[in-house]
């Protein structure tokens, strides 16, 4: 039980930020860090970056001393409120990624997200994590000529590169059988992906790092962050830890981190907002088809995406994506986001017209300059940071919790190699600059969404 008074800020972080995790229910967090540590590793951030790092480094280190500090509860970021997609995609476009980085990155990128859908997948099953895990593959779908003409060039540069290997083309009268929804004018079919519930995952990594003698405390919001030549001081409201190493496992909550000027130039927050229908009856799952349950991505500049949950309601995400500049960052509700969800869900299923929405939710995912994410040594090698992980960080931020984890112990390995670790990045030193440059790019996707829908019946 959390033994202090808690106070009205405290406990609207302890509050529901997501279907997920008012689904869940009352959740009790560990009390906050009331007193001063040493300790091997310090980890700023409890989500599935900072999670996956400290179980990962106390596994091969069983004597270390290792905490997670948290500025709210575990999951309050982008793990506890994302769509749970564990899929290869990786940065913004590919073909964006493609042409910033070139062949060889692009497939490294493919083979260390492989990987990551696999590690995430197997820890789940070793680790017996009761997260709703399905491996049921991923539509990547079309709406418009325009748009489908985009992407069969995308799944030609796929089988250019030898990284199509599961995935299938499908035509619009296949996806018409499959789906039983006449918007579709086809598209890819992926199926080495899968999706979880990502509160249930994130409480279950919370738990298995504790089992490992993590300490992991919630309600600690790290205050200040000062490197010294033999260890990283961390201060927090009621204690100060002295630590070996830190890992600031951030992501879109980085700017606000403080401590290495570097760290708030790294990446800027883009919201994404999400809705979920009530349960569908089994006669309404009949009329959508849909019976392998895959979850979808469509082919917008502005791309929505959708997926069935365990209990039988279906999520719509994005078709909108907005930078504030609200510091430190605050909610903000978006009801024509929400609104635009709903409508796109009945528009692909006029069968779903009186179906009711249960709740709606929103959450920041990391953006770069240089469309790709990076792990990187933040002056000298005491300080770890991992973010830029765009909307496509679920499977990779478990991987790179193993990653940072052989960083940490200064190992070479396969996964230290990708290209992503200390790569050279791009910085936004002006937060005027980055939020403006995030609000032109927004108006220019949209009208292409437009231009590439105009034809569309509405
Ligand atoms: C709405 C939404 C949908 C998404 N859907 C998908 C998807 O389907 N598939 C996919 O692959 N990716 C998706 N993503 C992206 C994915 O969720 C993230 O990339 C991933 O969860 C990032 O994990 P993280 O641990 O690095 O960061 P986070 O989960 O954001 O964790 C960072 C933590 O740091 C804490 N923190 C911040 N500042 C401090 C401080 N000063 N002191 C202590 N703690 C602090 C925060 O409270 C937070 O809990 C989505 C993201 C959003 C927002």
């Amino acid at each position: 039980m959390v033994d202090v008074i808690m106070s009205i800020d405290q406990a609207s972080l302890i509050e529901s930020k997501s279907f997920w995790q008012h689904a869940y229910g009352a959740y009790t967090p560990n009390p906050p860090l009331m007193e001063d540590l040493k300790v091997d590793v310090a980890i700023v951030g409890g989500g599935f970056t900072g999670l996956n790092t400290a179980w990962q480094f106390k596994k091969d280190n069983p004597n270390a001393r290792v905490v997670v500090l948290e500025a709210a509860i575990v999951g309050f970021g982008a793990s506890g409120r994302n769509a749970g997609f564990s899929t290869k995609m990786f940065g913004l476009e590919p073909e964006v990624v493609l042409l910033r980085w070139g062949k060889q990155k692009m497939i490294d990128a493919h083979h260390y997200l492989k990987l990551a859908v696999a590690h995430t997948r197997s820890l789940i099953e070793q680790n017996n994590f009761q997260s709703d895990y399905q491996h049921s593959g991923l539509v990547r779908a079309s709406y418009s000529k325009q748009q489908l003409g985009r992407m069969k060039k995308t799944y030609e540069m796929f089988q250019k590169l030898g990284i199509d290997g599961d995935m299938r083309w499908r035509s619009a009268v296949e996806f018409q059988q499959d789906f039983h929804s006449e918007r579709f004018a086809g598209g890819i079919y992926e199926s080495d992906t899968g999706y979880l519930n990502p509160c249930k995952q994130v409480r279950a990594l919370k738990s298995l790092a504790e089992s490992a003698n993590v300490s992991v405390y919630e309600l600690t919001p790290v205050t200040s962050v000062e490197t010294t030549s033999s260890a990283v001081l961390v201060t927090t409201p009621h204690g100060k830890v002295t630590a070996e190493k830190l890992v600031v496992a951030t992501n879109a909550y980085s700017r606000q981190v403080p401590g290495p000027a570097r760290l708030r130039s790294r990446q800027y927050p883009l919201w994404t907002y999400q809705i979920v229908t009530e349960p569908l009856s089994n006669g309404q799952w009949a009329s959508i088809g849909w019976k392998d349950r895959q979850s979808f991505g469509d082919n917008r500049q502005m791309l929505h995406y959708f997926r069935p949950t365990a209990d039988g309601r279906i999520i719509m995400g994005g078709g909108d994506a907005i930078t504030y500049r609200t510091e430190p960052m605050e909610e903000v509700s978006a009801p024509a986001a929400w609104r635009h969800c709903e409508d796109h869900l009945k528009w692909i299923y006029p069968q779903l017209k009186n179906v009711r929405v249960d709740y709606r939710w929103g959450g920041p995912v990391s953006v770069t300059m240089d469309s790709a994410p990076e792990i990187s040594f933040i002056d000298g090698e005491r300080i770890i940071y991992s973010g830029g992980c765009f909307g496509h960080g679920v499977a990779l931020t478990h991987l790179n919790g193993r990653t940072i984890a052989d960083l940490l112990e200064g190992k070479k390995s396969e996964l230290t190699e990708f290209w992503i670790v200390n790569r050279k990045s791009l910085s936004m030193s002006s937060d005027t600059l980055s939020f403006l440059a995030g609000r032109v790019a927004r108006q220019a996707l949209k009208s292409w969404d437009w231009w590439e829908e105009r034809s569309l019946k509405k």
